[in-house]
């Protein structure tokens, strides 16, 4: 084998409450799945047409750890959402056995530098360097699923310094976590470890440095952060 040039670099592992580290492979984001969220931004739901971005697993930022207020911005965003974890890969997937797929659950925040993104928006331009940048993808422990019943009842909520700003139900989401899956894997080979953040609800707003983070869904782990 050859030898190689320089280290490359460690993949993230989030914890997992009660079993080992999960590695994370790509992190795929949905774009407005939430109807209250896609019309704050200006626009309705095309339900014929989830789309997506996606986040590197450099963007990674474990929760508890502070986030130094990114550059070349002055517009950063929060977007609360939950994060559904993959532990097992293939394409084609048929909704009806989507769930088996799915080895459990976080919550993780969707950082957006908002400004850059409208900027690519209006230009017709890729979102990345509003939403793929060091820091931007901060997750939580993985809570492992406990069988397939529906989560859609657990409430996702998102607090800055301890105010409430972004509050809903799973249930609100406009594509359900089959759907999603069964439509991902028609677009790409998903493998284990690859992550899901399925969108944020309403409520989306800036932050600054000295701002505490704490979003929770249900009683999974939570994701907290600073702003630094
Ligand atoms: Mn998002």
């Amino acid at each position: 084998m050859t030898d190689l040039l320089f280290p490359p670099r460690p993949t993230p592992v989030l914890p997992v409450i009660g079993a080992a580290g999960f590695p994370v492979g790509r992190i795929f984001c949905v774009g407005r799945n939430y109807a209250d969220h896609a019309r704050e931004m200006g626009h309705e739901v095309d339900r014929e047409a989830p789309f997506y971005f996606t986040k590197s697993a450099p963007s990674v930022l474990q929760s508890g750890q502070d986030m130094p207020y990114p550059p070349r911005t002055s517009d950063l965003h929060h977007e609360m959402e939950l994060v559904v974890a993959l532990d097992q890969g293939g394409k084609d997937i048929p909704q009806q056995q989507a769930m088996a797929h799915v080895f459990g659950y976080g919550c993780g925040l969707d950082m957006t530098r908002r400004d850059l993104q409208a900027a690519a928006k209006d230009k017709r331009r890729p979102w990345d360097t509003g939403k793929d940048f060091d820091n931007a993808a901060i997750l939580g422990p993985l809570t492992p699923k406990a069988g397939d019943h529906s989560i859609d009842d657990l409430v996702i909520r998102l607090d800055v310094n301890g105010e409430t700003r972004q509050q809903a139900t799973l249930g609100d989401m406009v594509w359900s976590i089959p759907e999603l899956i069964a439509d991902l894997s028609t677009l790409y080979t998903l493998h284990p470890g690859d992550l899901i953040m399925t969108g944020t609800p309403a409520g989306v707003g800036p932050v600054m440095p000295g701002d505490a983070l704490r979003g929770t869904i249900g009683d999974f782990a939570p994701v907290e952060t600073r702003i630094v």
